[in-house]
């Protein structure tokens, strides 16, 4: 029987503790090893994957690269604009 077929509650985990002792936790679905000992997921590793990640843990987008460029450009056009307007009201006066 191959690991995936047998419920993995009566399972134990195949890590060896710094004991020396077998863990003693159960393995995660699936897998042969507990949480603790490498059985969680090492993350998405196909591009649509990734992108997925990426998406799942955007909220409004206000931090992303393209905005915060975005932002700084129109702050440096806005100050470029009072630079311009102040040297416009000094030569005036
Ligand atoms: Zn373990």
């Amino acid at each position: 029987m191959k690991p995936k077929e047998i419920p993995h509650e009566i399972l134990f985990c195949n890590a060896k503790t710094r004991d020396g002792t077998p863990c003693r936790n159960h393995p995660l679905k699936g897998k042969t090893r507990c949480k603790l000992h490498g059985g969680m997921s090492t993350g998405a590793k196909t591009p649509e994957g990734k992108e997925r990640q990426r998406l799942a843990i955007l909220k409004d987008g206000q931090y992303t690269r393209e905005a915060q460029e975005k932002r700084k450009m129109f702050t440096d056009f806005h100050k470029a604009c009072m630079a311009l307007i102040m040297q416009m009201s000094v030569i005036e006066n």
